[in-house]
């Protein structure tokens, strides 16, 4: 359990990491808050040549708004969204799932970049992050480039992310008007990842009827993908619990759920959609 050798810099800004990286496409490596490339790099599953620590970057780590958004730096680590007053009133779906992950150590260390760049198949943000349609901007040699969550989970452990890139900013629009959020997850009883973990974003009409949904799940597959089949059946609906029930038995359409030492795929397909019904409900009867 111990690591191979590495070289180690703390650059103290954005430009310089980039620059670091550069220098070593093949050999350097990005460390945020070290909660998943560490055990990995203990257990020579990882054996980068230099590590760029980019969480000692104080411009990093930030949540504000701005016009119709909200900014949030890559090194802002769980437990500062799951404590922020701002975000609870504005986008109580953050500080939610924030405070779903692992144990207060993780949340103290792990950063939301680190999570969404390391895309691990049960982590938290990724169902978040493709509920609220977020943005994230990376910064690489040749300069910046914005994508859209539902583009940048590519497949287990895989992302949109180039060699040399940085993830530095997640964007996400301000909800407005009458909307409701929940998280709801099945944690493994270890490590409390997901087995099955189910991010929601409702906006309503003047009338009560469902306007939009974004619906997330991770846990279920090799990358947490967007439920677009409950989404649809969703829109345009008055949410009563027939049409939820309806709604959550779509969540695994078109996904093969994988099976592990923990659960079988048809276990996973039925937590899927049982958490799925439970977090619309809980959406539904949030204060906000
Ligand atoms: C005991 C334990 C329990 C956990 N439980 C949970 C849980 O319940 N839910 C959950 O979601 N997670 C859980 N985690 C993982 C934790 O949330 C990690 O913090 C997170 O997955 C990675 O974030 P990090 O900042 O630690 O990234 P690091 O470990 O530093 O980096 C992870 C990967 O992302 C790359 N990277 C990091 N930041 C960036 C960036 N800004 N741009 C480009 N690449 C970058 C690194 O090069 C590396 O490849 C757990 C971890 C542990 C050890």
């Amino acid at each position: 359990m111990i690591t191979a050798q590495f070289d180690y810099q703390a650059p103290a800004t954005l430009e310089e990491a980039v620059s670091l990286l550069a220098g070593d496409p093949d050999g350097a490596k990005v460390l945020a808050g070290g909660h998943s490339l560490i055990p990995a790099m203990k257990l020579r599953l990882a054996q980068p040549q230099l590590l760029v620590d980019i969480a000692r970057i104080k411009a990093l780590a930030y949540i504000r708004e701005e016009g119709d958004q909200i900014l949030i730096g890559a090194t802002t680590t769980h437990y500062q969204l799951e404590s922020s007053d701002l975000l609870k009133n504005i986008c109580p779906l953050l500080p939610a799932c924030a405070a779903s992950i692992g144990d207060v150590q993780v949340r103290n260390k792990g950063t939301i970049g680190g999570s969404l760049a390391h895309s691990d198949p049960a982590g938290d943000w990724p169902a978040a992050a493709l509920a609220l349609g977020a943005e994230l901007v990376l910064k690489g040699p040749n300069g910046e480039r914005t994508v859209k969550a539902d583009s940048f989970f590519i497949d287990l452990l895989t992302t949109d992310l180039q060699s040399g890139e940085i993830l530095r900013e997640i964007r996400i629009k301000k909800p407005s008007g009458r909307f409701r959020q929940a998280y709801q997850k099945v944690p493994h009883p270890a490590s409390g990842f997901a087995v099955v973990g189910v991010a929601v974003h409702l906006a309503f009409n003047a009338d009560g009827s469902c306007n939009s949904a974004g619906i997330g799940v991770t846990g279920v597959a090799t990358k947490a993908f967007r439920a677009q089949g409950v989404e649809s059946a969703l829109v345009g609906a008055s949410l009563d619990e027939q049409t939820i029930a309806a709604a959550a038995a779509k969540v695994c359409d078109g996904i093969n759920p994988t099976t592990d030492l923990y659960a079988s795929a048809d276990y996973r397909r039925h937590l899927a959609q049982v958490h799925t019904r439970r977090a619309i409900q809980a959406a539904l009867a949030s204060a906000k």
